[in-house]
């Protein structure tokens, strides 16, 4: 009997924090303590698999599996501690809350990551709604926008040179910045995971689970939940939409610049041409997924992830809307009065988005990359508890 105390105050002195910092942490590790004695959810996802390797669960170890969970709700409703059960177990929410804890931790330079944390939407807004005014500003004092000869297209507004002057110092910034998080985030993360180095088939593997949004499936491919217990593959395929529609809409810029620099070809691009394409596939792919995506964010469970982090995820998503919905209206009004307002909108869309990339929901899916690639070499390790 003292024995089984003596465990018991050295579990608790575990979760309450011995290895662990801040309220969240311990909170995830409390709960990782108890899904560690029942494992129910074993199959669901990567984390209890990455969770049935450790006794402890230090900072490191916290991060690592928060950034594993994808949020599906699986477990939450599967769990017969979930609340009201005095256990109070709720291992979505108390992942997101480390999440979000993790993208300011690792964020570059820190205060930006804990400003846009706080008021993302608000960021957001007011970052597109200030560019876009600047933009108008400038280009009121070139001269009335509305007298530029239909045929002149962007650059009779903003020259080619003028706009790599303002979009290249936010990209290369935005790069940078996104850089060093990751760098810092998997420099903690590897120790924790084993040590070992990447192989192939862990790239491979963890390539396939990101590029298939494979956790988002519930484990058992029906999908994960949103409002209710029911279960969806909205939420993945319209992640998938959004995902792969911002590809496509970087692979018309990076065409773009080709055409540019080695062809010698200037924009506007007419239909059907590369960038075109791209860009209007792409273009429709983002507007339908994160419209899809807002709609569904209204909606969710109360109980799913965190209710604070909200701001964060909506003002990446409505940044995402703006530029796609901007993008695939500057094609429309070609050649018309409105085009030199809604090139303001656009470039001011982009230009918010790109400054902000490095510390919302975008950081996120990086991280999660980081940490799937993480758990697929940790797995060809042998467990700590394994039989020789
Ligand atoms: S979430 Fe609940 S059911 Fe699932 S492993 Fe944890 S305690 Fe068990
Ligand atoms: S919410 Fe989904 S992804 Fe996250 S731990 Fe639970 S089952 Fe895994």
């Amino acid at each position: 009997m003292q024995a089984l105390d003596a465990l018991t105050r050295a579990a608790r002195a575990l979760a309450d924090g011995a290895r662990v910092s801040g309220p969240a942490q311990t909170e995830a590790a409390r709960q990782m303590q108890i899904c560690n004695a029942c494992r129910y959810c074993e199959g669901f996802c990567a984390v209890f698999p990455a969770m049935t390797r450790r006794l402890e669960f230090g900072k490191a170890d916290i991060h690592f599996l928060a950034n594993l969970c994808h949020d599906c709700g699986a477990c939450l409703h599967a769990c017969q501690y979930a609340p009201p059960h005095a256990f109070a177990v709720n291992v979505p929410q108390a992942m997101a809350r480390v999440r979000v804890q993790t993208y300011t931790d690792y964020a570059w330079p820190p205060p930006l990551g804990k400003l846009y944390q706080r008021n993302g939407l608000t960021v957001s807004l007011a970052l597109l709604l200030g560019l876009a005014l600047f933009l108008f500003l400038a280009m009121l004092s070139q001269g009335a926008p509305w007298n530029v000869p239909a045929g002149a297209g962007f650059y009779g507004i903003f020259p080619h040179t003028v706009l790599v002057l303002l979009f290249a110092p936010v990209f290369l910034f935005s790069t940078l910045a996104l850089g060093m998080g990751v760098r810092r985030f998997w420099r903690d993360l590897t120790p924790a995971t084993s040590g070992a180095p990447l192989t192939r088939s862990a790239a491979v593997q963890a390539a396939d689970a990101v590029l298939r949004l494979k956790y988002l499936d519930g484990g058992h491919g029906a999908g994960c939940h949103n409002e209710d217990d029911a279960h969806t593959l909205s939420r993945r395929r319209l992640h998938h939409c959004t995902f792969y529609g911002f590809l496509l809409c970087f692979a018309a810029t990076s065409v773009a610049t080709l055409y540019h620099y080695v062809l010698g070809l200037a924009a506007p691009y007419d239909w059907p041409s590369l960038p075109k394409v791209l860009g209007v596939a792409g273009g429709v792919s983002l507007l339908v997924g994160t419209a899809g995506l807002g709609w569904l964010n209204l909606r969710r469970h109360p109980l799913h992830g965190d209710a604070a982090q909200k701001p964060m995820d909506r003002g990446f998503m409505a940044l995402l809307f703006f530029t796609s919905a901007s993008g695939l209206a500057l094609w429309l009004c070609r050649g018309t009065p409105a085009m030199p307002l809604v090139l303001c909108l656009h470039l001011a869309a982009v230009m918010a988005l790109f400054a902000t990339l490095p510390y919302g929901k975008f950081a996120h899916g990086i991280f999660r990359s980081a940490a799937l690639l993480r758990h697929c070499v940790e797995q060809r390790q042998p467990g700590k508890w394994d039989a020789p």
